[in-house]
């Protein structure tokens, strides 16, 4: 079987872990502080805070740029359910748009349709580590004094128009064991702005600036020391990981045929979160994904969908009256998707496979 992902934990990881384990101290201290100014360094960022996953950087981020009940937020229904539960988290309402069918991210032009005198903010998503396009919201968001909220849970690694994702703005990125840098669990909110960076250390351990005293109301979202050791030395394989993706990116954008292959967007630094490609579905619904998916399992190659029921189709967001419209270009993208692997473990022999099994598969079809 060539998995979807596969973690890679070696002797690094099992020294720094057994390190945070001599020290006795296992909460959040040192190996957080440290993680925390790796990640900035390493993405650009002014600042940036360490919490316990990448919804809990949703969460916060939401909470510290002021969105609470009665606020709109405009989100992409194409994605993890965590960016809509987060909204949903602190009282505000999500607004669903549609997406870009080329790198599958919120439409800006749609985002401008959709303001209203609530919206509070923007959250886009860097979908499979192809960055949203930033200056157009960031158009948009200025306009109207509106937040820009990155769900960058995908994206480490990447950059748009030279710009490192995390570098501008307010981003969230999640260290969870299947992301391209992770820690097991674990998020980071990156930020140029000093106060959302102050406010989240506050409301990450209880509004607590010293001990026992509290200036408001804060949660329990810290990240553990024994996670971030984790982190820190999959950061010392970082680039080397990301190029591997870059590889073998490019090797299926130049070898498949028969399905849509990703695109990219000029000036763009996919992060290749995601290898996803389209099976058209010539309105029949997700019949020839599903069978192109079948066939590749049986053939052991791992593949996935992400995502099969788009945001605005779940029940309990339905049945909150927050979904439910028609949005046609995330709706095709939900019936063609395909993830296939791309992660830094493939050898050359996998990758050929890959490509084998995928042209295979469309040749059989097409005859
Ligand atoms: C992984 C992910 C999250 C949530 O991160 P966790 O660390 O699992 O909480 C949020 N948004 C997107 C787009 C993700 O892929």
């Amino acid at each position: 079987m060539i998995p979807m992902c596969k973690p890679y934990l070696g002797e690094a990881e099992r020294r720094a872990v057994l390190e945070v384990l001599d020290s006795g101290m296992l909460a959040q201290g040192p190996k957080v502080r440290e993680l925390e100014s790796r990640f900035a360094g390493l993405v650009g960022a002014r600042n940036a805070v360490a919490v316990s996953s990448g919804t809990a950087a949703l969460h916060l981020a939401l909470l510290a740029h002021g969105v609470g009940p009665g606020d709109e937020v405009i989100t992409t229904p194409f994605t993890f359910i965590a960016t809509v539960n987060a909204i949903l988290f602190v009282g505000a309402t999500p607004v669903f748009v549609d997406i870009e069918p080329d790198t599958f991210n919120i439409d800006a032009i749609e985002v401008a349709r959709a303001i209203t005198p609530r919206t509070k903010a923007i959250l886009p998503v860097h979908l499979f580590g192809h960055p949203a396009d930033m200056d157009a919201l960031q158009a948009v968001a200025d306009e109207r004094n509106i937040a820009l909220i990155q769900d960058a849970a995908q994206a480490v690694g990447a950059s748009y128009r030279g710009r490192p994702v995390g570098s501008e703005g307010t981003a969230c990125f999640s260290l969870y064991a299947t992301k391209n840098l992770m820690s097991g669990e674990g998020g980071m909110v990156t930020t140029e702005d000093d106060l959302v960076a102050e406010h989240l250390r506050l409301l990450r351990n209880h509004g607590m600036p010293r001990r026992y005293h509290h200036d408001m109301l804060g949660f329990n979202l810290r990240m553990s020391d024994l996670h971030a050791a984790i982190g820190l030395a999959q950061l010392e394989r970082f680039e080397v990981s990301q190029m591997r993706r870059q590889l073998v990116a490019k090797r299926y954008s130049n070898e498949l045929s028969g399905v849509v292959v990703p695109s990219v967007r000029p000036d763009i630094k996919h992060a290749w979160h995601q290898y996803t490609v389209r099976v058209p579905s010539g309105g029949f619904g997700s019949a020839a994904r599903d069978a192109m998916m079948e066939d590749l399992q049986a053939n052991d190659i791992g593949c996935a969908v992400f995502y099969p029921i788009p945001a605005h189709k779940q029940r309990y967001i339905v049945e909150r009256g927050l979904g439910g419209m028609a949005l046609p270009v995330t709706d095709t993208a939900a019936a063609e998707v395909l993830s296939i692997p791309v992660h830094p473990q493939l050898r050359p022999g996998d990758v050929d496979r890959v490509i084998q099994e995928v042209n295979g598969a469309c040749l059989a079809k097409a005859s």
